[in-house]
C-alpha cells in the first residue's frame, strides 16, 4: 500500500519506499494511507501454524511483498528465538497475562522488529533496483542500538551507525553495544541524553545537503528507529497474535475486548497496539505506562505536551525519553489526519518545547487511552511483589507497566482481560532487579547476574554470560552537535568498522 506523511498527507509513496527512506523529507513520519482490516478467522487459522504465519499475514496487508517472501522473512527472523518462543503469553492472575517479547538475540522487544527490518531493507533495494547501499543511522536509549546492530550485522549492502547517550544507558546495555561484532557496524557515544541523540540523527536526515553528500558517496541514509514504518508493522503483529491466540486457546470469545498495557518511551510499541485496534482487534483500553519521565502520562491527563522539565535517569533507561516521536502518528489520527495542525504542533515542540491539544481531542483520546506513571520506588516494589506473589521475575521496564496496570485496575475496577507487554529479560538489568528483590547492592553487573541466578534459581542467559570475555571494539565519543562529523567519518571508511 502507499503511505503518507503526517505533515503533508498529499505526499504519498509506496510502503517499501518508506522502509528505505525512514523519515519523510518534510520531517513527518510515514503512516498507512488507510487501515486494512484483519480477518480474525483467517488469523485464528494462521495462529495454529505459529507466530511466523500471523506476522507474515499482518505485514502482507501493508507491504508490497508476497506471502511467500514474507513467511521466509518471518521464519528467518523468529525461528532462532530462545526455545522457539516468539511472543508467549504467561498467565499471572485471572485477569492479566504477560506477553513476553524478549526471547530474541538481544533479550529485548526491539528484536521483534529489528530481526525483520534489515530483511525488508534488502528486499526494497532489490525491488527498486537501488544502486546505492543503505547506511542506517540510529539513536538508541539502550536496546534499539544493540538489536539493530544484531539485525544488520554483515547484511550485504547495508551498514549501521548507532548513537547512544554516554551516561544514559545501563552498564550491561553499554557493554552489549561496545562489544558488537560485524564488519558493517559502528557505535558512537553522545555527550547528552537520548533526546539529544535522537534530535541529532533526525536533523541529519532532514539536512538535504548532507543527504546529497552521502548519496554522492554511494549511500542512501535510512533509520532503524521506530520512526521507520518498517519497524512499526512487525510490532503490530504481536498484538494481533496475542488476541487470536487467546481466542484460539478459548480464553476469549471472538469479539470480546482486551486491554493492552505497554511500558512506553518513544511511543512505538503502544502505537503498534493502536494500529492493531484500528485493524479490527477488539480493544477496551490501551494503557500507556511511563516511568518517572512522565511527559506522556501528563499529556494524556491534561492535554499538554511539555518537555520543559527535569530529565531523570531511571532504572528503566529505555523509557528515559522526553520527546516521544511516534506520538505524532497518533496525533495525526486523532485529528482525523489534520497534517497542517500536526505540523504546527511539532514545530511548536521544536521551538518552545510544548504544545496543547483541545479539550475535545483530550476527551477523544481518553475513550481509548489510559495513562499513568510509576516512580522508582514503585518500580522496585513491583519487581519485588511480582516475584513474591507469583514467583515471576520481571525487568524494570515491565515492572513500570505492571505497576500502572495495578493502578488502573484499582482506580477503575475494570476486570477486562489485560495483556501486559514484557519488553526485556530481567538479566539485562541485573543490579536493579537484584536490589529490588533483596536489597543487595553491587557495582559489578556480572556478579549481580550470578547472584540473581542463585537467588531465583533461573539461568543467566547465554547472551549476558558471554559478554564478560568479549573485547570492547567501540569507544568513540562525540559532542551532541557533532553527530554529522561522526557520520562523515563512517562514510569515509565506507561504512566499515
Ligand atoms: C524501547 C523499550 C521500551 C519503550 O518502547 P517504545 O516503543 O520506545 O515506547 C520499553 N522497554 C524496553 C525494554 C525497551 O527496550
Amino acid at each position: 500500500m502507499d503511505v503518507i506523511s503526517t505533515r503533508d498527507s498529499n505526499h504519498k509513496i509506496p510502503a517499501m519506499r518508506a522502509v528505505l527512506k525512514g523519515i519523510s523529507d518534510d520531517g513527518g513520519l510515514f503512516v498507512p494511507e488507510y487501515f486494512p482490516q484483519i480477518d480474525i478467522d483467517a488469523a485464528c487459522r494462521a495462529v495454529r501454524q505459529g507466530y511466523q504465519e500471523v506476522s507474515a499475514m499482518v505485514m502482507a496487508q501493508y507491504l508490497e511483498l508476497d506471502m511467500h517472501c514474507l513467511t521466509k522473512i518471518t521464519h528467518n527472523a523468529y525461528d532462532g528465538f530462545r526455545g522457539g518462543w516468539v511472543a508467549p503469553l504467561v498467565n499471572l492472575t485471572p485477569n492479566a497475562d504477560v506477553m513476553e517479547l524478549f526471547h530474541g538475540p538481544t533479550l529485548a522487544f526491539k528484536d521483534m522488529a529489528l530481526q525483520v527490518l534489515p530483511q525488508l531493507i534488502s528486499q526494497a533495494l532489490e525491488l527498486y533496483d537501488e544502486k546505492d547501499d543503505v547506511m542506517v543511522l540510529t539513536a538508541t536509549s539502550g536496546d534499539t542500538g544493540k538489536a539493530a546492530m544484531e539485525g544488520f550485522r554483515d547484511v550485504p549492502r547495508t551498514s549501521i551507525l548507532v548513537f547512544y547517550p554516554l551516561n544514559g544507558v545501563a552498564p550491561m546495555q553499554k557493554l552489549h553495544m561496545a562489544t558488537q561484532e560485524g564488519k558493517n557496524v559502528g557505535v558512537c557515544a553522545v555527550e547528552g541524553n537520548f533526546d539529544d541523540a535522537q534530535n541529532g540523527v533526525k536533523s541529519i536526515f532532514t539536512d538535504s545537503a548532507f543527504v546529497r553528500e552521502a548519496k554522492q558517496r554511494g549511500f542512501v541514509l535510512s533509520s532503524a528507529n521506530s520512526i521507520n514504518f518498517g519497524r512499526l508493522i512487525p510490532q503490530v503483529a504481536y498484538y494481533v497474535y496475542a488476541y487470536v491466540k487467546l481466542v484460539e486457546d478459548g480464553v476469549l470469545q471472538c469479539g470480546d475486548k482486551v486491554n493492552f498495557c505497554v511500558p512506553t518511551g518513544n511511543f512505538g510499541n503502544i502505537l503498534a497496539a493502536y494500529y492493531a485496534e484500528r485493524m479490527g482487534i477488539p480493544v477496551n483500553k490501551l494503557i500507556c505506562a511511563s516511568n518517572r519521565n512522565n511527559v506522556l502520562a501528563d499529556f494524556f491527563q491534561n492535554g499538554r505536551y511539555d518537555t520543559r522539565r527535569e530529565f531523570f535517569r531511571t532504572m528503566s533507561p529505555s523509557m528515559d525519553i522526553l520527546v516521544s516521536s511516534n506520538l505524532e502518528r497518533l496525533l495525526f489520527e486523532l485529528t482525523d489526519r489534520a497534517d497542517v495542525l500536526v505540523d504546527e504542533w511539532m514545530k511548536a515542540l521544536g521551538r518552545s518545547g510544548h504544545y496543547s491539544i483541545s479539550l475535545t481531542m483530550q476527551n477523544r483520546l481518553a475513550e481509548l487511552f489510559y495513562a499513568d506513571c510509576c516512580m522508582e520506588d514503585e518500580t522496585a516494589d513491583t519487581i519485588h511483589r511480582t516475584y513474591e506473589d507469583y514467583g515471576y521475575l520481571i525487568d524494570p521496564h515491565t515492572a513500570v507497566a505492571q505497576c500502572v496496570y495495578e493502578k488502573y485496575k484499582k482506580q477503575t475496577g475494570d476486570d477486562t482481560l489485560t495483556v501486559v507487554a514484557s519488553t526485556a529479560n530481567p538479566y539485562k538489568f541485573p543490579q536493579d532487579v537484584l536490589r529490588a528483590l533483596n536489597g543487595t547492592q553491587t557495582e559489578d553487573a556480572f556478579r549481580a547476574a550470578d547472584m540473581l541466578s542463585e537467588l531465583t534459581n533461573t539461568p543467566v542467559p547465554e547472551q549476558i554470560a558471554c559478554l564478560i570475555t568479549k573485547p570492547v571494539l567501540h569507544a568513540t565519543v562525540a559532542e551532541k552537535d557533532h553527530l554529522p562529523v561522526a557520520v562523515r567519518d563512517f562514510i569515509e571508511r565506507g561504512g566499515k568498522q
